[in-house]
């Protein structure tokens, strides 16, 4: 067993700027920020590891969110990077941004990135494999999105198409894909193995990178049938989400890994020795006020 007091969880919060269609309603900027680490709403204070404000950068978030943890799966460690919040609140802008584009990519573009350029800098000695996968979690179902996992990568830009690929095969048989993005999880795994040929040691470490389904409430009235039975398991999942992590932080003995399809898949890179980080992504607009708070609150019960 390892250890739960080596356990590293960091919670970080990011807020987006306020959108077209939220100024043209005249909603209000409700989040007043205060020094780096702390954000009130409504008068309360929200404590957490960071908080970025809308104007952060994509690299400013990678710099704080995941170097570290990438420098850890390159020694050997797992890890997971969460990206939690309601429909529309920054988690896919978070986690992929642009994926071609240097300035707007996120931070699954950036670890790849970081990933080879630690590999070329590299001597000749030590030999890497990198292994990625990609799955989608829906009711409860996992869906390969690469049918298995795609090993031998060479280069970033490989990786980048194998995501690609991974997401054009999430689209199909979807008619609406915004909808089935924010009702699913998406996860992303990156393996990395070294060996170093004259002295054979072996370091292997993973990292998953999840993009989770939407955190808002579906109105009680309104959901019946396919709607009620997708939001139950969203509820289902991210609470069972929750209450590992928020076993983890307490350092407690029993953690309900068993509990959920997600939990299971990432047990042994959530917890023990491994790296977490969950970047909770919130609306700063007035309309989205109940939500953001309970976003928040999600990312408190993990500290
Ligand atoms: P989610 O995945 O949580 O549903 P998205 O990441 O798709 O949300 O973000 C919704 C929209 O807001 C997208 O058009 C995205 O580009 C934009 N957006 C999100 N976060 C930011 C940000 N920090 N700065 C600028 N635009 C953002
Ligand atoms: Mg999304």
């Amino acid at each position: 067993m390892a250890d739960p007091a080596e356990c590293t969880i960091k919670v970080m919060c990011r807020f987006r700027p306020l959108n077209s269609s939220e100024v043209t309603r005249g909603d209000k900027y409700i989040a007043k920020f205060q020094g780096e680490d702390s954000i009130v709403i409504g008068g309360k204070p929200y404590v957490f590891d960071r908080v970025f404000q809308s104007n952060t950068t994509q690299e400013q978030v990678y710099t704080a969110c995941a170097q570290q943890i990438v420098k850890d799966v390159l020694g050997g460690y797992n890890g997971t990077i969460f990206a939690y919040g309601q429909t529309s609140s920054g988690k896919t802008h978070t986690m992929e941004g642009n994926l071609h584009d240097t300035d707007a990519m996120g931070i699954i573009p950036r670890i790849v990135q970081d990933i080879f350029n630690y590999i070329y800098s590299m001597d000749e000695n030590l030999e890497f494999h990198i292994k990625v996968s990609y799955y989608e979690i829906y009711l409860d179902k996992i869906r390969d999105l690469l049918d298995g996992e795609c090993g031998g990568c060479l280069n970033p830009e490989e990786v980048m198409d194998t995501i690609d690929e991974g997401k054009s095969n999430r689209h199909v048989a979807v008619t609406n894909m915004n909808e089935h993005s924010s009702r699913s999880h998406s996860i992303f795994l990156i393996n990395v193995k070294q060996e170093n040929t004259q002295t054979e040691q072996k370091l292997s470490g993973k990292l998953f990178l999840v993009d989770l389904a939407g955190s808002e409430k579906v109105s009680k009235t309104g959901a019946e049938g396919a709607v009620l039975d997708e939001a139950k398991n969203i509820n289902k999942s991210l609470s069972s989400l929750g209450n590992v992590i928020s076993a983890l932080a307490e350092g407690s003995t029993y953690v309900p890994y068993r509990d959920s399809k997600m939990t299971r898949i990432l047990q042994d890179s959530l917890g023990g020795n491994c790296r977490t980080t969950i970047v909770i992504c919130c609306s700063p607009s007035s309309y989205n006020e109940s939500e953001t708070k309970s976003t928040l609150m999600f990312g408190q019960r993990a500290k």
